[in-house]
């Protein structure tokens, strides 16, 4: 029998929640994976860099245990005798109150090939997230990470130094008993001390106040948080930055196909909102003869999509469309075509393919021959202006877009805002919600989509002046 070959096991931090702070290796390891074996608190964004790995969740939460280490240790080694590449994706850093060491010895034990990653552990997450830096020239020279659940389930304050700066890990339940223990060794009760509550993610939350506060303060605090204690804690009054983004704390639902929300989601996010997609239609090619573009006169682009499925369908290359003039609905639509080399020759100032239409015909059309690609849903609108003006039109569906059901209705319960970026969008989004009551505020990226929601009765309150999603994003931040 050929002898199987040798698997390995990487045990890899994720970082403390925000998708970004893994490191570049951990990120390059999950893309070979065939399998990622991950835990809780990481990112499940993170999987999706892992397209080609079986995804299996381990668990781990201080009170229901999914699988118990052991059985996690068994399934590391079994993966990786099976000849698989395998990453332990773990929260943080996974020699930080993670068992990573365990898992490690364990995999040692069987004789596996295995390699570390570090990660952003939640103490540094929370502390430069949060604005509290751990050490500082005058405050704190020393820092000290512990946990507040011990194996026997005490903490153990006695050992621990009386100055500089600790961070308690997974010890929200017991925080009044340790704010207790650290000042009977000598704390001070007006020692500074900070709450950070889901650290790094948009999730956020930091409580303020001093050894002898905090634990009530803190009361409702859930885990995960970790408690920063420390005169450094004070510079959080003027260091923090992340919850004072423009967008913070705001929930968002972003509708529109899954291949077109991440960009737009990604946006929000960086803007500090936490985004819920909420997919009501999915975007698929249609196959179709290779486009001879030499018998128009006009080529007329109404959409970004329509550029991406246009060009691989164009007989021959760019240059077919020396002789043919080009025409663009927007910003967005104009930039897809510049990014593949060309200039177009008219774009139309309202973003609207019925704008466009007029615009054109108000140049005079009379004998052109427009050709028109875009989606199975195409505005009629578009056709008769132009046939008014004794302009030809053919249109081509270059892709659908069909109907899928959203698998997250509930994120329109809590949400903020919830945005459209088209008509269709609104009504599928419409017959996904159902009866369900719309607290959100509604922001629209043009007057069409706009008037659609006005029509199931519902309120607008925001429409940029520009029918793009960088004013739509910049539009929002300002009405809040
Ligand atoms: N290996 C992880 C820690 C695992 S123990 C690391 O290096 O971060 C789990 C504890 O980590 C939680 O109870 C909490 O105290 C802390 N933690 C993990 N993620 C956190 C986050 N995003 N914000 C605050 N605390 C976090």
């Amino acid at each position: 029998m050929p002898k199987a070959k040798s698997g390995v096991v990487y045990l890899v931090g994720a970082g403390p929640g925000d998708l970004d702070l893994i490191t570049h290796r951990g990120f390059t390891l999950l893309g070979k994976a065939d399998v990622v074996v991950y835990d809780h608190l990481v990112n499940p964004k993170l999987l999706d860099f892992a397209p080609n790995a079986r995804h299996l969740f381990a668990g781990k939460r201080s009170d229901s245990h999914t699988l118990e280490q052991p059985e996690i240790n068994r399934l590391l080694v079994r993966e990786a005798k099976a000849g698989h590449a395998v990453v332990r994706l773990k929260g943080g850093d996974p020699y930080i109150f993670g068992r990573g060491a365990e898992e490690a010895e364990a995999l040692q034990r069987a004789r596996i090939p295995f390699e570390v990653v570090p990660g952003v552990t939640a103490a540094i997450g929370a502390s430069t997230y949060a604005g509290i830096p751990l050490t500082h020239r005058d405050r704190a020279s020393q820092v000290t990470f512990v946990t507040g659940h011990t194996k026997e389930d005490g903490f153990e304050a006695a050992d621990l130094p009386r100055r500089g700066t600790l961070v308690v890990y997974m010890g929200i339940k017991a925080l009044p008993q340790i704010t207790k223990k650290l000042v009977r060794i000598g704390w001070s009760p007006r020692t500074p001390a900070a709450t950070v509550q889901w650290a790094t993610t948009p999730r956020q939350r930091t409580v303020r106040g001093t050894l002898s506060t905090i634990a009530t303060l803190a009361s409702k605090v859930s885990a995960p948080a970790v408690t920063i204690i420390g005169d450094v804690v004070d510079l959080e009054r003027r260091l923090r930055w992340f919850e004072k983004k423009p967008l913070f704390g705001q929930k968002i639902v972003v509708t529109r196909s899954r291949e077109q929300s991440s960009e737009l989601a990604r946006k929000f996010e960086a803007l500090g909102a936490e985004v819920a997609v909420f997919s009501t239609i999915r975007i698929r090619p249609v196959r179709v003869k290779p486009i001879k573009i030499q018998g128009y006169t006009h080529v007329a682009f109404t959409s970004r999509t329509a550029v991406e499925y246009f060009f691989p369908n164009l007989a021959g290359d760019a240059r077919s469309l020396a002789g043919t003039k080009v025409c663009a609905v927007g910003d967005q639509t104009a930039r897809a075509l510049i990014e593949r080399g060309i200039k177009p020759d008219f774009v139309a100032a309202e973003f609207t393919s019925r704008s466009l239409a007029r615009e054109l015909s108000e140049q005079g059309m009379k004998g052109a021959h427009v050709f028109h690609p875009g989606a199975n849903l195409m505005n009629p609108e578009f056709q008769k202006v132009l046939a008014k003006s004794g302009a030809k039109v053919t249109d081509l569906i270059l892709y659908r877009i069909d109907k899928v059901a959203p698998e997250n209705v509930e994120a329109v319960d809590d949400a903020d805002w919830i945005t459209f970026a088209s008509s269709q969008t609104v009504r599928n989004f419409m017959e996904a919600v159902g009866n369900r009551p719309i607290r959100a505020k509604i922001a629209c990226i043009g007057p069409i989509t706009a008037k659609t929601v006005r029509q199931y009765g519902l309120k607008v309150a925001v429409i940029p002046k520009k029918f793009t999603f960088d004013a739509l994003i910049q539009a929002i931040a300002k009405s809040i």
